[in-house]
Parts: structure tokens; sequence; C-alpha cells
């Protein structure tokens, strides 16, 4: 496939939209479909993209569908059912591509499926939030038929730094798993030492610098200490994401005590109503706010 090769986007959400401002940057055909449309009208006033209603609507005119959704359920939506993936005749070629954060059972589950059906499928989630998703700077994880991923690899340079190809399907949700799990971790780790540094007198203004000049500090401590400074929680990485990604990692089998301790402190976060905020809003929580 070349440069002309055509692409269905479906989630405007948070990723989605900065995504689909890359790819027609490149030069990419790309047509959009968001649950809400007024999302997708919005953005065809400000970039050059076609606007479908359905799911079902993208098919004859893609050579590539590219899904970047909430979650399991929001993926399975978009195949099943009236006007969606499965609902449109497919005559040609056609890859479809997850690069949401989901389980590998459904992508295993969703890459059977498009299998009968003579429909190629990656999973191909990412790794860096909207400013890297911004600057086409995302480190794209892949997984199912390599020679697929050949085919598909110049969408994924125009979206990001690097793209890996893992193995099977699902290889590439286990490894995004596997990072979110350390995201989670960090985040807390973050939140618990301002915590400790505030009730000891000194301000996160002066702990932050330090933590971000030395060697415990990162690309996640940097893009975090404007938002602890400035009291700024607006989602980057919605807290109820992340909490999904633990859910998935648990429910894969992660049992290590950091991990449970993490998830436990992420679902009470949530409950607590912090769920839509960043996921730093872990550092609010545990300050009892
Ligand atoms: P988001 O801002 O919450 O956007 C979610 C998108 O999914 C929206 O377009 C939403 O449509 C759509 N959606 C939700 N439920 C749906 C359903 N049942 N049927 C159809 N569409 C549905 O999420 P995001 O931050 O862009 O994240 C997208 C994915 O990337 C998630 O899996 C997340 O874990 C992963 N991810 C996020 C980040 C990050 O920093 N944000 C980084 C790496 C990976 P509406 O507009 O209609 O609500």
């Amino acid at each position: 496939m070349s440069e002309k090769i055509n692409i269905g986007w479906i989630g405007l959400g948070n990723m989605g939209t900065p995504m689909v401002k890359n790819l027609v940057k490149a030069g990419f055909n790309v047509t959009v479909y968001n649950r809400s449309a007024d999302k997708s009208e919005a953005l065809s006033k400000e970039i050059k993209i076609g606007v479908a209603y359905s799911a079902a609507e993208l098919v004859p005119a893609s050579d590539v569908i590219i899904t970047m959704l909430s979650d399991d359920e929001a993926v399975k939506q978009v195949y099943e059912g009236e006007n969606n993936i499965f609902s449109a005749s497919i005559a040609k070629e056609l890859t479809m591509i997850d690069m949401s954060t989901v389980s590998p059972q459904t992508t295993k589950y969703l890459a059977g499926l498009c299998a009968e059906k003579g429909i190629s499928y990656l999973d191909a989630p990412v790794a860096g939030s909207v400013k890297p998703a911004e600057e086409a700077q995302l480190v794209i994880m892949v997984g199912g038929d390599e020679s697929v991923y050949e085919n598909v690899k110049p969408v994924f340079d125009a979206l990001g730094k690097m793209s890996v190809y893992l193995g099977e399907s699902g290889k590439a949700n286990v490894a995004k798993l596997s990072v979110n799990l350390m995201l989670g971790v960090v985040v807390q780790g973050l939140a618990e030492a301002v915590i400790f540094a505030r009730k000891n007198g000194l301000e996160a203004a002066q702990l932050l610098p330090l933590i971000n000049a030395s060697a415990v500090g990162g690309g996640l401590t940097k893009m975090k200490t404007e938002n602890i400074l400035n009291n700024d929680f607006k989602a980057a990485f919605a807290l109820r994401l992340l909490t999904k990604d633990i859910r998935l990692a648990t429910e894969n089998g992660m049992d290590t005590p950091v991990g449970k301790t993490v998830y436990t402190t992420l679902q009470a976060a949530k409950e607590k109503g912090h769920g839509e905020e960043d996921m730093i809003a872990v550092l609010k929580y545990l300050s009892g706010e």
C-alpha cells in the first residue's frame, strides 16, 4: 500500500482528534465517524476530512479503518449490529486496526471474526498521551500478521516516532497493559512523594524540579509537573481509562503487590468522583480532596 491509502477513522476523543490531524497533514484521505456527530462536523470545518454517519458507511471507501475508542465494549460495538462494520458488504481488501487500549481477548475475538470475512486485523495500541499524539511522537505496538503491518506502516509513521511489531494478535495489547501497569505505579508514586513532602513543609514547587532532574524523574513526572503546580486536573488521560487498563491487567493475571494497591486506589478515586479528571487526580484523592 502507498501513501494513497484511504483511511476511515472511528473515534474523535482526546487521542483520536490529534491523530486524525496528523494523518491529514501526512497527505492521507481520511473520513471520520464519531458516535457524537457534532465532533466530526466541527473537525471537518477545521481540516480536510470526509464525515460519515455510521461505521458501515466507512467500509466502501476505505483501505484501512482505524478505531480509537474508550474500551472493549465500544470497540466491539462498531463491528456488530445495524450500520456497523460487518453489516457493510466488503468487496475489496480491508484492514482493520484497533489503536485503543483493550484486552487481548477482545483482539483475538474480533481478529477471528474478521478473518472469517477476509478482513485483516491488527492490534496497535499506543504509548504516549495527548501531547505526543499532537506531535506524532506516539510509540505504537503492533500485533497480527507481519505482512499486514508492513503494508500499513506508512500510517503508523505518520502517527508516531516508532512502531514495533511484536507477534501474533493480542501481543501488542499485552505490551500496552504492561506499560500502563507501570504508569499506574509511577503516577501513584509521584502523588505519594508530593504528599509526603507537603506534610513535612516542602512545597511541590521545590520538590518537582529535583525529581525531574534526578534518576527517578522522566517523561511522566515532567509532563505532570505543571498540572500539579497549577492544580490543573483536566484530563489528558482520564483516570477512568487508567482504571480500566489496570482492571484489564488484573483480569489477565496481574497479581503483584504494588499493582494491586494501585488498582484499589484508582477504583476508590473513581468512586469518589475523579474518573473524568486526569489520572494525576490520584494526588487529589490521596490528599483527601
Ligand atoms: P476519550 O477522550 O474518552 O474518547 C473516547 C472515544 O470513544 C470518543 O470518540 C467516544 O465517542 C468513543 N466512544 C466511547 N464509547 C463508545 C461506544 N459505545 N460506541 C462508539 N463510540 C464510543 O478517550 P481517549 O483519551 O481518546 O482514549 C482512547 C483510547 O486510547 C482508550 O482506549 C485509552 O485507554 C487509550 N489511550 C489514551 C491515552 C490518553 O492519554 N488519553 C493514551 C494512550 C492510550 P463520543 O465522542 O461520542 O463520546
